[in-house]
């Protein structure tokens, strides 16, 4: 028998279908439906990676729509190998607000939002996302999973989602800054975490009547692993000539998507990856004159600013921050230890000179000739540390910040930027070419 808090979730889809249809011209994706039709008319192993990454993205979401399916609402960053493990469809709220602001939906939503959150700069991921829910465009949970690791609104957006929708959540408490601390210290810290991911499966269980089983779990973070591997081997070869678009290879944003422990995940980066090596041993894109380190994302409702980049001035990204592994192989004997490790891992929930070390690293690896991030001014961890970066870094490299919004098209202003890109490749020239 049918769960009667999911049967809403049907009515949810078409609400979300009905919206998105009204603010088509708004768009800056093909039109949904036409864009999956176009997938599906293709056969799988024709696919590129981004492709397949869209296809599986949407079938996870449509999946979330089903009264069928058990479906955990999650934080951004919550490792999702024991979701797979368990057949729980995993949703991130913050991760549809982004697809929301392609589909031409955020700013309404983010006003919607803001009406209720009587805010106007938090996170527009997650205001986003409130207005989704008070417009009852989401799928209902069945229950939902935080972390303290790293966004300041998670909590409140799951706590506001839960009474809302009369469902369950858990918490997982990760401490700050584990780069910083001695080995003794470390050791606890990935104890208390392991202990709230054994409390957070018993949590599962009680919510799903089903068991954890650790061999099928073990298989997952076989997956996970070689995921893991294949993506290390496309940020080898992009050290070398630029192979992808920034844009593209941006989307990928290996650390914040919900697909690590699918078989999926493992055929998507093994086929990006014989799609930079095929582009890289013909030589890599055409006109590369400077090569660009990105930090955090880019707005979702307009990409002008990385195709002027790319096309215009023949700058190319070659590594992002949300392109970083930053966790160790996962240990399938010792699932939860490894997991734990992967919470604790995460740079950006750290303290600054680790963020530092790394952009330091990338220079160096990568070869840059620049630096930009862009400040999305709600995000309490990169905004502030974007800036700290690039005071830090002013004598050495031309690093460019960008203030603006990834989700809240409002204040968004293609000429002033250009302007401050404009200048910014000026600096990269006289330092490269001496004019
Ligand atoms: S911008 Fe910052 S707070 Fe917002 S979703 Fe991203 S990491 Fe979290």
């Amino acid at each position: 028998m049918l769960l009667a808090y999911r049967q809403k979730r049907t009515g949810q889809l078409e609400a979300f279908l009905a919206l998105a249809a009204s603010r088509k011209e708004r768009s800056t994706m093909k039109d949904f439906s036409e864009k999956i039709s176009s997938i599906a008319g293709k056969e799988p192993d024709k696919l590129t990676a981004a492709q397949k990454r869209g296809s599986f993205i949407t079938k996870l979401l449509m999946q979330a729509y089903s009264p069928n399916e058990t479906v955990v609402w999650h934080s951004l960053f919550m490792p999702t190998e024991i979701f797979y493990a368990m057949d729980i469809i995993p949703f991130s709220t913050e991760m549809v607000s982004a697809g929301l602001a392609g589909a031409g939906l955020s700013k309404d939503l983010v006003e919607i939002g803001e009406s209720y959150t009587q805010c106007n700069d938090s996170c527009s991921f997650a205001t986003c996302a409130v207005g989704a829910i008070n417009e009852d465009i989401f799928p209902v949970p069945d229950f939902l999973i935080t972390t303290s690791q790293l966004c300041d609104p998670a909590k409140k957006l799951a706590s506001m989602s839960a009474k809302k929708y009369g469902r369950r959540e858990f918490f997982i408490d990760v401490p700050f800054g584990a780069y910083s601390l001695n080995n003794e210290d470390y050791s606890i810290a990935r104890k208390y975490v392991t202990r709230q991911l054994y409390e957070m499966i018993a949590f599962i269980e009680d919510e799903t009547g089903k068991k954890l089983d650790y061999d099928r779990l073990a298989e997952i973070i076989k997956l996970s692993n070689e995921t893991r591997d294949w993506f290390r081997k496309v940020r080898e070869i992009r050290k070398g000539p630029a192979v992808i678009r920034g844009a593209k290879a941006l989307d990928f944003s290996s650390v914040l998507l919900n697909i690590w422990g699918s078989n999926e995940a493992v055929d998507i980066f093994r086929t990006l990856y014989e799609e930079v090596g095929r582009k890289s041993s013909e030589g890599g894109l055409p006109n590369e004159k400077y090569r660009i380190g990105w930090v955090h994302l880019r707005p979702y409702y307009d990409n002008t600013i990385i195709n002027y980049l790319e096309e215009n001035c023949g700058a190319y990204i070659v590594v992002e921050e949300n392109n970083y592994i930053f966790w160790d192989e996962l240990d399938s004997d010792n699932p939860l230890e490894s997991i734990a490790e992967k919470l604790l891992a995460n740079p950006a929930y750290s303290d600054l000179q680790i963020k530092n070390r790394l952009y330091s690293e990338n220079i160096e690896e990568y070869r840059l000739d620049g630096i930009i991030g862009y400040a999305h001014k709600g995000c309490r961890h990169f905004y502030s540390a974007l800036h700290i970066a690039s005071e830090h870094f002013k004598n050495r490299i031309s690093f460019l910040v960008v203030d603006g919004d990834c989700v809240d098209p409002r204040a968004y202003s293609f000429p002033l930027v250009k302007t401050r890109l404009d200048s910014f490749i000026d600096s990269m020239s006289i330092r490269k070419d001496g004019f």
